[in-house]
């Protein structure tokens, strides 16, 4: 067993992460850059290392530094949280090496994951569906244009090291694609030091639908059902449910099983989420995820189940604490991320936290490292709280979610809580009838600068 693990991340997950393994009587050890020295999971860890300056490059993805922060503590195994170094194949391979467990999955699936082509044709293999599109990389603008022309405009080029939204772009014509492919190779190459791409039709109306799945690395993995994540701008989530209004119980079976089955079969260990896009009563298979997610507590929510704890047991090789038939919905969750950006541009806002009261009562779960006098420092993301709710349906989860926005108050920054109540006002979110596309439109013509 564990006595002490590092947590390499900051913010709300890290604070998660420290908050599952004192429930376990675990240790924690909180690493820091010298901008986040009053920090909360600074604050709430057992013990805590600075380990270099503000850039991230040199606290936060210093991979030496992390190693020697176990080293001088004694932490046994280190949780990456999201981000980060937490899809970091080789930070893998270096914990392993230095006698150390990596709370996650093996350097190996990482690195077949991280590569979303190599991701695609491994999951074709193991039965996944998966969206039409090319086969393998696309060397050249002449073949982009052969492809193109043969699939059908609209196609969207994506960069096989892509993520959080970037090196992705949308052809609509024939005249478009040399702009498409061109730029997103350049992002391909700027961003992630790969500019291999690949081309996929471009769905016009899909929902964004992920599976949620956990394997013990010995060959049993589970399902934990779908979410949600189709309300998004620039290809990032904002508001992400579980479960997804339109997946009706037998499609969830079938599409978990297949999940559960695919990560079964590679032995897969720990955390992970398949995405899907879902378009007219079928799923097309986008990227794996090698982490917890973001999102991961509408899922717990549903399941009264917790995920990190779930990753501590199984790194420490015990089995799973529930079988597929232990797993049953219970209700409704919704999460919607708040950040400290300014509307209607989203520019970011740190500074001063002058106030901050969370929210509570019943099925109101805030994951937040804010408090009272904290200053937000500019370096990193701007997600500064998750606030999760839990409602016997999803009405019940909707009115929940908008008393809990009520009684939150943030002061001293902007922030994007204004945007959840004006959304709460749409009939189309209490329908649940969006796409990925949705609010992209309704940002342009509600919340024009
Ligand atoms: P990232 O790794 O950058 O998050 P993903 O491949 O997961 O990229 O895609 C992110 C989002 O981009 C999806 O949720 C969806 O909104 C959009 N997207 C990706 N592929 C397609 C596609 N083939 N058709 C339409 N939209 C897509």
């Amino acid at each position: 067993m564990f006595e002490k693990i590092l947590v390499a991340n900051r913010g709300e997950i890290a604070l998660r992460v420290i908050r599952a393994a004192r429930e376990m009587g675990i240790q924690s050890v909180a690493v820091h850059s010298t901008a986040d020295a009053d920090a909360m999971h600074v604050r709430m860890a057992d013990e805590s290392v600075c380990i270099g300056p503000p850039a991230s490059t040199d606290s936060y993805l210093s991979i030496p530094a992390i190693i020697a922060a176990c080293e001088v503590t004694g932490a046994q195994a280190i949780h990456p949280g999201y981000g980060f170094l937490s899809e970091n194949a080789n930070f893998v391979q270096i914990v392993e090496d230095h006698d150390l467990t990596f709370i996650g999955p093996t350097a190996e699936h990482i690195r077949i994951m991280g590569d979303k082509i190599t991701a695609k044709d491994t999951m074709k293999k193991l039965g996944v569906p998966c969206v039409p599109g090319s086969d393998g990389g696309v060397p050249n603008l002449q073949e982009a244009k052969r492809l193109g022309a043969e699939m059908g405009y609209p196609v969207i080029v994506k960069a096989t090291a892509g993520g959080g939204g970037r090196g992705m772009k949308v052809a609509g014509s024939a005249e478009e694609m040399e702009s498409a492919f061109l730029t997103a190779r350049a992002e391909g190459k700027s961003n992630f030091g790969n500019d291999e791409v690949y081309i996929e039709k471009y769905l016009t109306t899909p929902r964004h639908i992920e599976i949620q799945v956990f394997g013990d690395g010995k060959g049993n993995a589970v399902h934990l059902g779908e979410r949600d994540c189709s309300l998004q701008r620039r290809h990032q989530k904002v508001f992400e449910e579980a479960p997804g209004p339109c997946i009706s119980p037998e499609e969830r079976a079938a599409i978990g099983k297949v999940c559960a089955d695919a990560v079964a079969r590679i032995n897969y260990i720990g955390a992970g989420t398949i995405e899907f896009l879902y378009e007219n009563g079928e799923f097309y298979f986008i990227e794996m995820n090698t982490r917890l997610q973001v999102e991961h507590p509408v899922t717990e929510a549903i399941f009264g189940v917790d995920l990190v704890r779930e990753q501590i047991r199984v790194a420490e090789g015990l089995p799973m604490s529930f079988t597929q038939d232990d797993l049953e919905i219970n209700g409704h969750a919704i999460e919607v991320r708040i950040t400290a950006e300014k509307l209607p541009e989203f520019a970011p806002r740190p500074g001063r936290i002058t106030q901050f009261h969370a929210p509570g009562g019943l099925g109101v779960r805030m994951d937040s490292a804010l408090y009272d006098g904290y200053s937000i420092p500019p370096y990193y993301d701007s997600l500064i709280a998750k606030l999760i709710v839990h409602g016997r349906d999803r009405a019940s989860a909707l009115s929940r979610l908008n008393r809990a926005l009520g009684e939150l108050i943030v002061d001293g920054i902007d922030t994007t809580v204004p945007l959840f109540h004006a959304l709460l006002q749409e009939p189309d979110i209490h329908s649940g009838e969006y796409n990925i596309h949705w609010l992209e439109k309704w940002l342009e013509t509600n919340l024009q600068g």
